[in-house]
């Protein structure tokens, strides 16, 4: 994506609010709709994509601090991935790559989303063909992994219901060697024609026929599988990689495994949340890994050697020097997780906790006593 100052673009002030953004963007998404005299599509995505990123709290931050958002540029549909999720725990960042260029995802009035899905989709972007294509929807899954699995990474099977392709169709909706007939919602044309009034005033509109989905012509004989849809019920099953140093909530897309779409139509994506289950032993910060031991008063005094448990199963022996204090962390170099792509380990620290026995023998408080000026040097 170029550099553009969308602020510029709009009009308004670095820190204008939400609501002069959105005055703005009316004003000049008026002047500019290609559909009206004098108007500009190229002026006018321009200000759509300004505005899209400018009325989201999340990529206006994201503009303000990087110069850009962490997605595809915003007028072209959304096929990326908003990577300020990345790390932060869950689906909050109120991304939904959708079906047709569901526009209500950008937060447009559910009129102006319209006019703009007409401009801009509608037809099948890809292939620029004024046919109606069916996407289908993305799916989300969550799962757990251990601490284990994210110092080692890991395959994961995933198994989930979702929509494919109809196996008694192959996809197509209809039975083999059906023939057509002329469509009576558009009488073969493929589209329809519409006259609405709107926000910019009345427009014509030409719509895909939604009978037809713009071929013309209708199977006499639908598939009775999937009723025409070239789609059913059923399950996919992947392998997920896991990659070394994974962090919570992280998310992972997989390109096409979301519902496959109508009519051999193109499959939704599938996003995976990773969880990381809490260990027993061992608090994650970052790459480090916390790990807390407590040694008698006497080791602490005198200096000890310990076996320390590692996260990759094979325990280390860890020096305690002498007059350790209780609360002092020692340091064992890349013992802790992977840094998540990129080369190298945290480390492991490692807790000391003195502990004080609360009762004493007799025999030992008289040795303590005998002693005690020296200890109190
Ligand atoms: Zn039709
Ligand atoms: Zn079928």
């Amino acid at each position: 994506m170029g550099k553009k100052d969308y602020y510029k673009i709009l009009g308004v002030d670095r820190n204008a609010s939400q609501e002069e953004i959105k005055k703005a963007f009316y004003k000049l998404a008026h002047k500019y709709h290609p559909d009206k005299a004098g108007g500009d599509e190229e002026k006018f995505k321009e200000i759509n994509e300004a505005y899209q990123v400018l009325s989201d709290d999340n990529k206006r931050r994201q503009y303000d601090q990087f110069g850009q958002t962490f997605e595809g540029a915003g007028a072209s549909p959304n096929w990326g991935f908003d990577f300020s999720n990345f790390g932060q725990g869950g689906f909050g960042g109120g991304f939904r790559p959708g079906v047709d260029f569901d526009f209500s995802d950008f937060g447009f009035d559910e009129d102006l989303g319209d006019i703009f899905s007409n401009i801009f989709g509608g037809f099948n972007p890809r292939q620029g063909k004024r046919k109606k294509v069916q996407y289908g929807s993305d799916v989300r899954l969550m799962i757990e992994i251990s601490l284990e699995e994210v110092a080692t990474g890991a395959m994961k099977e995933i198994e989930y219901n979702t929509l494919v392709k109809c196996d008694g169709c192959q996809g197509r909706g209809y039975e083999e060697g059906s023939g057509f007939k002329t469509c009576p919602t558009c009488n073969g044309h493929g589209e329809i024609k519409e006259v609405r009034q709107s926000f910019f005033g009345s427009l014509s509109q030409v719509k895909v026929c939604p009978e037809c989905g713009g071929e013309g012509k209708i199977p006499e004989k639908i598939c009775p599988v999937c009723k025409g849809h070239g789609r059913v019920k059923g399950k996919k099953r992947i392998t997920l990689k896991i990659e070394p140093g994974i962090n919570d909530g992280q998310i992972i897309r997989v390109a096409g495994g979301g519902e496959d779409g109508e009519k051999n139509g193109p499959s939704g994506d599938l996003y995976v949340e990773v969880r990381v289950r809490p260990h027993p032993l061992f608090k994650r910060e970052g790459a480090d890994l916390i790990y807390q031991i407590s040694i008698p008063v006497v080791d602490a005094i005198l200096g000890s050697e310990k076996e320390i448990p590692t996260i990759y199963g094979k325990p280390i022996i860890l020096k305690i020097p002498a007059g350790i204090e209780s609360g002092k962390i020692l340091r064992v170099r890349n013992k802790g997780l992977p840094y998540f792509g990129r080369r190298g380990y945290g480390d492991l620290l490692v807790r000391v906790n003195v502990k004080i026995p609360k009762k004493v023998s007799s025999r030992a408080k008289k040795v303590l006593e005998d002693i005690k000026d020296e200890l109190n040097d």
